[in-house]
């Protein structure tokens, strides 16, 4: 959701260059032109692939809980500052560039993602959002969920146990630091039993390896949920060929 008051007061500029910005949002033409956007993914999990390619190799060696991944850019310059801006600079102008850039691409998502489902932003360990302030993923999913006809439902879910940032560590090292990490909610009603609802989205602001949202995913199928859908802002992986005419920032 664009705030028309707000670019009303404040003129759109560019968050990459500082230039004016264009249609309605802080980010210039010229660098709106540059992004990069995850053009051919895996259609599972949106793992950046080369033309041609539909399912990557991990998927298919092992399919991941979830029934497909989305994400519209690829983590690179300049997602990859504005995601770090957000979540460790407290940019949330960053966030509002970021869902709005999401939700470009929802004519894509809504053919492809049933609509009026919840949509569950990936819940930070209370310690880390009481140090940060906000959860980036929440601040994207009031962006992203009315663009998608999805209602966010934070509360399904909740982090159990914080992990440590998983930047250095390989693929099976942050499997094992995420066993556990999440559980669904009590039931609604009060409910012994835990409840989830039969489909729905999980979101998050940058897909590495897949780690998180295949454990969140496994906790929620093992839970009872039938369907899990994520929508990611980008996706990391190792970046296709270069095309020709395109140039990295
Ligand atoms: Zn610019
Ligand atoms: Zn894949």
């Amino acid at each position: 959701m664009v705030d028309n008051f707000e670019g009303a007061v404040l003129p759109w500029r560019c968050l990459c260059c500082g230039a004016p910005g264009s249609a309605g949002l802080d980010l210039c033409a010229a660098c709106h032109a540059e992004l990069p956007w995850n053009a051919n993914a895996c259609g599972r999990c949106a793992l950046p692939l080369s033309a041609g390619a539909s399912t990557c190799g991990e998927c298919q060696r092992d399919p991941p809980p979830f029934a497909a991944a989305f994400a519209p850019l690829r983590y690179a310059f300049p997602i990859d500052r504005l995601i770090v801006g957000l979540k460790f600079g407290g940019h949330l102008e960053h966030g509002r560039l970021l869902g709005t850039l999401v939700t470009a691409r929802s004519e894509a998502l809504r053919a492809a993602i049933p609509p009026g489902l919840p949509l569950l932003p990936i819940p930070l360990h209370a310690a880390r959002l009481a140090e940060r302030g906000f959860n980036q993923a929440a601040e994207l999913a009031r962006i992203v969920a009315p663009a998608l006809g999805a209602k966010p439902a934070p509360e399904l879910a909740w982090r159990r146990k914080p992990t440590p940032p998983q930047a250095r560590l390989d693929a099976a090292s942050r499997r094992a630091n995420l066993a556990g990490a999440f559980a669904v909610s009590a039931h609604p009603k009060g409910c012994a039993a835990t409840w989830v609802p039969r489909r729905l989205i999980i979101l998050d602001d940058v897909v590495t390896t897949g780690a998180t949202v295949r454990e969140l995913s496994r906790t929620l199928r093992d839970a009872g949920c039938e369907e899990v859908f994520v929508v990611a802002v980008a996706r990391a992986g190792r970046v296709p060929p270069v095309a020709a005419g395109e140039r990295r920032g």
